[in-house]
């Protein structure tokens, strides 16, 4: 067995409390390929955690017959913080409650520093590169000190991350077909994993505007490649990624340990644990460019009712939902349409129907780019 387990302290946020992650290691420290899986960094998207635990059985399972070949961390619960946020009874693990915004925004940027470490050391060797890159990048997480505790929850989870060949950030979205973030660059390199996983849309950005925690690990390759002359190679090392796990209510062995199993799949597909995965299944889609992928907000406050179904295809124009305002006299003047902006798929809705200005009610995907989605492309 190669499976070790630690229990990494955050910083304390008060006398008396201390919370901690646990990370499960498998296979040879050092071996790779070397994939980084975690759980839950938004804390209420709890069939990402579900999944983690049915892929610890499996990857125990191949561990106790020696099957692991590269390197696997799985941290199965990556936010306690926004875990132990419930508000008259309701979980709330999106945003950090005492001010630090979104979980998933602002994570650190690590390529500012990263051309000058590296500086007359990169040259035509591209695996030399790749291990050059990796040192250094490992070097500027290892320098930044937290400064409170979620900070710290960012440091050790980047500090697990940042060296590897495949991240995979596990999420959900509010009502939703299975669908995955990553970058242009990764495809179509990647297309093992969208349909392994079964994504009904595969949305690529190569920087979405909000640092989400994938994109740190992609990001640095992109820039440095961009940056260096021509005759160093630099290739995307890291592929990186979110995979939205359905809906918040889509959590259950059933449907979840199926997804464990894609991702087991996965990785032996890609030489991190022995076994034949079978053929790769057909893809339910090809990736589309995230800016045209319209996200569809109500401009007034009141109750969503939808007319069209996930996965439904609709047409530009079509009505998607109306809000109703159940304050009004008569039905007429009650119900506002919204229409689709584009031609596409519903990819997501909301579980919650009472909506306020500025709500998303819907993501269609479409594949022309849009002219409302420039600049920062993610929720928040
Ligand atoms: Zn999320």
């Amino acid at each position: 067995m190669t499976k070790t387990t630690n229990r990494i302290a955050l910083l304390s946020p008060s006398p008396g409390t201390q919370r901690h992650l646990l990370v499960h290691r498998y296979g040879r420290p050092g071996a790779r390929p070397k994939a980084y899986l975690q759980a839950s960094i938004h804390a209420d998207e709890t069939p990402a955690m579900l999944v983690a635990h049915h892929l610890m059985h499996l990857l125990d399972e191949a561990d106790a017959k020696g099957a692991i070949t590269g390197e696997i961390l799985l941290v199965p619960v990556a936010n306690p913080i926004g875990l132990s946020q419930t508000l008259n009874d309701h979980l709330l693990g999106r945003h950090e409650a005492s001010g630090g915004g979104n979980f998933n925004r602002s994570w650190p940027d690590l390529y500012p520093t990263l051309p000058d470490r590296i500086a007359g050391k990169l040259g035509p060797d591209a695996a030399r590169n790749v291990e050059l890159v990796r040192a250094a990048l490992r070097e500027i997480v290892a320098e930044l000190t937290p400064s409170s505790e979620f900070s710290s929850l960012r440091l050790a989870l980047a500090s697990f991350a940042v060296d590897a060949d495949i991240v995979l950030d596990m999420h959900c979205d509010d009502e939703a077909l299975m669908h995955l973030y990553s970058i242009p660059q990764h495809w179509p390199s990647a297309s093992d994993l969208s349909a392994e996983i079964g994504s009904r849309a595969t949305l690529l950005s190569e920087d979405s505007g909000g640092n989400a925690f994938d994109e740190t690990f992609s990001n640095p390759w992109i820039r440095l490649a961009a940056a260096v002359p021509a005759g160093i190679p630099i290739p995307p090392a890291c592929l990186s990624g979110t995979i939205e796990y359905r809906g918040q209510a889509d959590t259950g062995d059933e449907i979840n340990r199926p997804d464990a199993e894609a991702l087991f799949r996965f990785l032996q597909r890609r030489g991190l644990i022995a076994g034949d995965p079978g053929p790769l299944p057909r893809p339910l889609c090809e990736a589309t460019r995230l800016d045209a992928t319209e996200v569809l907000r109500t401009p007034v406050a009141g109750i969503v009712c939808y007319r069209k179904a996930l996965g439904d295809r609709v047409a530009k124009g079509e009505v998607i939902a109306e809000i109703l305002d159940p304050l009004a006299q008569g039905p007429s003047p009650a119900r506002l349409a919204l229409e689709a902006g584009t031609d596409g798929l519903i990819l997501t809705r909301r579980q919650h129907k009472m909506v306020r200005p500025g709500d998303c009610v819907a993501k269609i995907v479409g594949t022309e780019p849009l002219a409302s989605r420039r600049g920062y492309l993610l929720q928040d």
